[in-house]
């Protein structure tokens, strides 16, 4: 029985769920031929391999029902409740996410795609639906498929690597690897399969030596396999020694997996006192992990036949959360007090709750990708970024708080002036309404339209403002011909104040077009606001500095108008 199965037969959630996805995309089929619902299953399956909780591996069935089928969001609600979907919704808007092949924005996307996601469980599930459509990739067309196959190796192989599931991260990549690279993939099969065949056939001669020397040092040993390098780093690998086989000895390692950490150790010196190791790849990587939380020793020592082999040694443990990552947590977490499914409590993770991640915390002050890392991680790490997407899907990177003007202005400063109205998400939206990551945005254009300033209120970017402000200038600059100015002078309340002040200006043989005095008297200061029919800007300066040496003038300050 699959997991799957076993949880169907447990969870009432599950079976409705089950259901409800198989009617729904009922007579829908796969390009493969098979029934849509297989796909839904698929993925739902992954997610219970991952041995997730029960409300994510219900939204693994109903996840493209939101999408794919007439189902609307509040009936998925009233059956399953608000948690499953905001997970549906949540896949169903990073489906709309997509990578057009610039490496400049795979990163922006992964960043897009973790602040989209709030919930790390929508990014599992996308990942379990990524991992089926990977699995039938060969089915779509041709173009279709290179597209699919770059996002995953640029966008959701990283992203399980980030999680720290190195083994679907490699799954996928290597998935992806013969529709980016058909040619290299054929090479390599072509050269590469005997010499894992002899690989082996060397390794499996050593073992029993390694066995015995374990067996010496009392290591409690848990088992010791190989691992053949996957195709497609392998491949990365080749291409830095110039395809040259001969150089990648890594090509399959030993994997010793033992009981407790100080056996990890023991098991070293024990391979060590067999042949020397290659001065420089000791890595421990239990004392100092890699940023995505990765624990091993490696070595490589000179073997028999002077041939390099690999080892890798690492606890149980430290195994199943290399190759689950963020999802082997749930299972320490999680399982301890209750094996049953539904009882385990729907987790939103928060990075802070996780012990290997406090752990990397501990070391990021020295480790700088261990920063970088975690603060790719931490899903509010972008609170202060949003994501926009433009109609033709490229992500534009801005600050909290941005407008469509912004928008507008980070697009083109053409664009910026002559915005006249935005579209989000298809429906139309006033100028000032704020972004979320993941609204597509259009703006609206009209032919010589100029900015507002009015826009100055509510944009956020400093190309924006920067922008704004150089177009109006060259308004004001038309205005300084005919328009006039307004003094504002804060003086010390006194009798006979306003004489003086209009005395100067008409002196100077400038219009008075209004004179307002402020009711209040602010702590014994009066604010006077005279309007003159000039712009000239020497005659201004001249009045200003004969108006400050007026009894008790404090400050005054002009503006065109
Ligand atoms: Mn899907």
């Amino acid at each position: 029985m699959t997991n799957l199965e076993t949880l169907k037969n447990e969870s009432d959630l599950v079976r409705r769920a089950y259901g409800f996805a198989k009617s729904a995309h009922a007579g829908q089929k796969r390009l493969s031929g098979e029934p849509y619902f297989n796909h839904a299953l698929a993925t739902a399956e992954a997610l219970a391999d991952w041995k997730l909780d029960e409300v994510t591996i219900t939204a693994g069935l109903l996840h493209d029902v939101l999408e794919d089928t007439k189902i609307k969001p509040e009936e998925l609600e009233r059956e399953f409740g608000s948690e499953i979907r905001k997970l549906v919704d949540g896949v169903t808007k990073l489906g709309r996410v997509k990578y057009r092949g610039s490496k400049t924005q795979a990163e922006n996307i992964r960043k897009l795609i973790l602040a989209m996601a709030e919930d790390i469980r929508v990014i599992m599930i996308k990942l379990a639906d990524r991992y089926h459509n990977m699995e039938t990739l060969s089915y779509l067309a041709k173009e279709k498929q290179k597209r699919i196959a770059s996002e995953t190796a640029e966008i959701y192989s990283p992203l399980a690597y980030r999680l720290g599931m190195q083994r679907l991260s490699g799954e996928l990549e290597d998935l992806a690897f013969p529709f980016i690279h058909p040619r290299e993939y054929r090479w390599l099969l072509d050269n590469v399969k005997e010499r894992y065949e002899a690989r082996e056939a060397y390794l499996q001669k050593i073992k029993p030596i390694v066995e015995e020397a374990l067996e010496d040092n009392k290591v409690q040993v848990v088992s010791i396999d190989f691992r053949a390098k996957r195709y497609a780093s392998l491949y990365k690998k080749l291409v830095k020694y110039e395809m040259d086989l001969d150089r990648i000895y890594d090509l399959v390692a030993f994997r010793i997996i033992v009981k407790r950490i100080e056996d990890c150790y023991a098991a070293l010196g024990a391979i060590h006192s067999l042949w020397p190791p290659l001065p420089g790849k000791i890595k421990d990587y239990i004392a100092l992990p890699k940023p995505n939380g990765y624990r091993s020793l490696h070595t490589t020592v000179i073997c028999l036949d002077h041939k390099l082999v690999e080892f890798q040694i690492r606890t149980l443990e430290m195994h199943n959360e290399a190759e689950q990552g963020i999802a082997a947590h749930w299972i320490y977490t999680e399982s301890k007090s209750s094996k049953a499914y539904r009882d385990r409590r729907p987790i939103k993770i928060k990075a802070d709750e996780l012990k290997w991640l406090e752990s990397l915390r501990a070391w990021q002050g020295e480790h700088q990708e261990a920063k970088e890392f975690l603060d790719s991680l931490k899903l509010d790490f972008l609170k202060d970024r949003i994501f926009a997407v433009t109609p033709k899907g490229e992500v534009i990177d801005l600050p909290y708080g941005a407008t469509p003007v912004d928008f507008a202005y980070y697009i083109h400063s053409v664009i910026g002036d002559e915005c006249t109205g935005a579209k989000v998400n298809g429906r139309l939206v006033p100028l000032d309404y704020r972004l979320i990551s993941g609204d597509v945005v259009e703006i609206i254009t009209q032919k010589n339209k100029k900015s507002s300033a009015s826009w100055l209120e509510f944009v956020v970017t400093s190309t924006a403002k920067d922008r704004i402000r150089d177009s109006l200038k060259k308004k004001n600059l038309k205005l300084l011909d005919s328009k006039q100015v307004e003094l504002k002078i804060i003086a010390e309340d006194r009798i006979g104040l306003i004489k003086d002040i209009s005395g100067v200006i008409s002196r100077s043989k400038i219009n008075i077009v209004n004179l307002n005095t402020s009711n209040r008297s602010r702590g014994g200061f009066q604010l006077v606001k005279v309007r003159c029919d000039t712009s000239d800007k020497d005659k201004i300066w001249k009045i200003i500095l004969k108006l400050k040496t007026l009894k008790g003038i404090k400050e005054i300050d002009y503006r065109f108008v």
